[in-house]
């Protein structure tokens, strides 16, 4: 069966949205260390959506390639080269646009699997005036949320874990990425930086070196495919629940 809403006819779309729930992958172009590419949110996100489609028979959207903007403090900033970011606004109609015309097609149901840190409060509000004018139901999670803690012990055995929002380029995408895309990473590349301190507080204009020179928040250095593994199976299962819960 076609998972790929981008490989089906228009027919086959058409005779399946009102049983089968959409998933949209949403991710963002942005740095990730000298060993990661800049789609990670996207590669993370698309693949993730792809096997939760086999669990709840959904079809996977096209992703929403760019995201809102990179905050130092969580993803480097805007300030590396190949971050491109939109503002929240566009962001906001770009995703309002997409489940207007999902609705308008007779689809019931969308999840937004999120892959990028910074587009949480821009999601749920395109979700929020999408549903108030259309009859569709929409969820979204970012994965990371999903993992439960006996599965976070597990991959942060060897270092501490350092909180989600410095999880940056670190153990647990760059271990998602040896997982769904191995030929993609350049761990020969990979700088250990000094431990980053997080940045409690937000500074407009963006200032350069205020997180380390490669990109990674973290240490990515005990990454492996099996831990990205681990892990795509704990959100895959946490994502079926939601719907469950969430598609009536
Ligand atoms: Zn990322
Ligand atoms: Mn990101």
């Amino acid at each position: 069966m076609n998972r790929e809403m981008v490989k089906m006819t228009w027919t086959e779309f058409r005779d399946a949205v009102s049983h089968r729930p959409v998933i949209l992958p949403v991710g963002s172009v942005e740095q990730h260390g000298y060993h990661l590419p800049l789609s990670v949110d996207v590669i993370t996100s698309h693949n993730l959506s792809l096997l939760l489609a086999e669990e709840i028979d959904g079809i996977v959207a096209p992703a929403i390639q760019y995201g809102y903007k990179s905050k130092p403090s969580s993803g480097g900033g805007p300030l590396f080269p190949g971050t491109i970011d939109l503002n929240g606004d566009t962001l906001v109609h770009q995703v309002y646009d997409i489940l207007a015309e999902f609705a308008r097609d007779g689809v019931q149901y969308v999840f937004l699997m999120n892959g990028h840190f910074e587009n949480e409060a821009f999601l749920a509000e395109a979700m929020d005036l999408a549903t108030k004018e259309f009859p569709i139901t929409t969820a979204m999670a970012s994965w990371w949320d999903l993992i439960p803690q006996d599965v976070v012990a597990q991959v942060f055995q060897e270092v501490p874990f350092p909180g989600w929002d410095l999880e940056h380029a670190a153990l647990t995408e760059t271990s998602m990425v040896m997982y769904f895309a191995p030929e993609l990473v350049h761990m020969d590349r990979y700088v250990e930086e000094p431990t980053f301190e997080r940045i409690p507080y937000h500074r407009y204009p963006v200032k350069p070196g205020l997180v380390p020179p490669s990109g990674p928040l973290a240490t990515a250095r005990t990454a492996s495919a099996q831990k990205g593994q681990m892990m795509a199976q704990a959100v895959v299962q946490a994502c079926a629940k939601i719907y469950e819960k969430t598609k009536k």
